[in-house]
């Protein structure tokens, strides 16, 4: 059994994978191809928000949003402690100062009251300016921005929406509105990476926003910072497009996005069922639909479970057994051992089972 089983959803659309592949090889645009334009409005109108900009991967896609908004040294970008290293990474490749924000017990996103705590904590200390906060749809649920976007206009900062793993998730308001990942904050983003909800055969990642000034910053800063053209270089960019070739994939597997969102829900329902009784299942709250990049599970008896897993064949993966501030990488930031206990305990007890929309039936015990 695999855990993400790409080959099944290939051969699923091979036919039109296929034939949308050698369309690119016949036209010969392999960069910003017709295809690119084209997701990028069919994303654009799946999301519900008015520019979508595709780049080279979803970090990449981090890295523009912070540009856009002028992050530099200096300044605080606030963001959960657990979650995939490239979320806190950017920060600092920004040369700005990621500060770790511990997490929700029962969603694993990041906590709204810890959130608040330490933006106050950095005013108090006068060192850092807060400038923004990167929220993460971890494992396919959208972060509570409800809270979230309160607190950022509370204190006036930017709110960048990570949704590399949230893409196809919601959040629907009591009065019946809807808002699907990719919409939230000032700026989201997505990644393509073939293992995402959402993902291509290669490397992608996508911006997305409703401001327009923004959209044209991003549409430059792709590509070299270009100005009216493109050997015009009118600030320092990156170059950082989106192969026409995983457009044309992603048109295709876009198309079929709907119905593997519902397949997901069937395969996270069917797990509910049978290990609710054991362990503690993901809670999704009232309003959210999660897109289930990961089906997460605790168990003080993590390891045991795995290896009892594996000898039925079933592969389980550990997302994620370090939390950022005890990263190597982040030392220098000086974080110590117990200073986000809900983080530290998940990255001990978390662990996740198989997930994809061709899974059929995973024995559980
Ligand atoms: C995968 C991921 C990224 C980075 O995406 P890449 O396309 O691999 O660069 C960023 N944030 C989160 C939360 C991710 O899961």
């Amino acid at each position: 059994m695999q855990f993400i089983d790409l080959q099944a959803q290939y051969q699923h659309l091979k036919c039109k994978i296929d034939k949308r592949i050698a369309d690119v090889l016949n036209h010969g645009k392999y960069i910003m191809g017709p295809e690119v334009q084209e997701l990028e409005q069919k994303l654009a109108a799946y999301v519900g928000v008015k520019h979508v900009i595709t780049c080279g991967n979803g970090t990449d896609a981090l890295s523009l949003a912070l540009m856009v908004l002028n992050i530099k040294e200096g300044d605080a970008v606030f963001c959960p402690t657990f979650t995939f290293f490239a979320t806190a990474e950017v920060i600092s490749f920004a040369n700005a100062t990621p500060v770790f924000v511990d997490s929700n017990a029962q969603t694993f996103n990041i906590c709204p009251i810890d959130l608040e705590k330490r933006i106050q904590k950095v005013i108090a200390e006068g060192v850092l300016k807060p400038r923004a906060i990167i929220a993460v749809d971890l494992f396919g649920l959208p972060a509570n921005y409800p809270e979230i976007e309160r607190i950022a206009k509370k204190y006036d900062l930017k709110l960048i929406e990570d949704a590399a793993q949230g893409f196809g998730g919601s959040i629907t308001d009591v009065q019946g509105n809807t808002k699907k990942a990719g919409s939230f904050g000032d700026i989201a983003t997505t990644s393509f990476f073939p293992a995402k909800p959402l993902g291509c055969y290669g490397d992608g990642g996508a911006v997305f926003t409703n401001n327009d000034e923004y959209a044209e910053l991003l549409r430059s800063y792709r590509v070299h910072g270009k100005g009216s053209d493109k050997y015009d270089n009118v600030r320092i960019g990156m170059n950082s497009r989106l192969d026409t070739i995983q457009a044309a994939i992603l048109l295709e597997k876009l198309a079929e996005f709907p119905q593997e969102l519902i397949s997901r829900n069937k395969a996270a329902a069917n797990y509910e069922n049978e290990l609710a009784k054991q362990y503690q299942t993901p809670q999704v709250p009232t309003g959210y639909k999660s897109s289930w990049a990961q089906y997460t599970l605790l168990d003080q008896n993590r390891d045991q479970i795995m290896a009892a897993y594996k000898e039925q064949g079933i592969p389980t993966v550990i997302y994620y057994g370090i939390c950022m501030h005890q990263q190597t990488a982040f030392v220098d930031l000086g974080y110590q051992s117990g200073d986000f206990p809900i983080a530290e305990k998940l990255a001990k007890q978390v662990f996740s089972l198989p997930m994809h929309p061709y899974i059929t039936k995973v024995q559980c015990f």
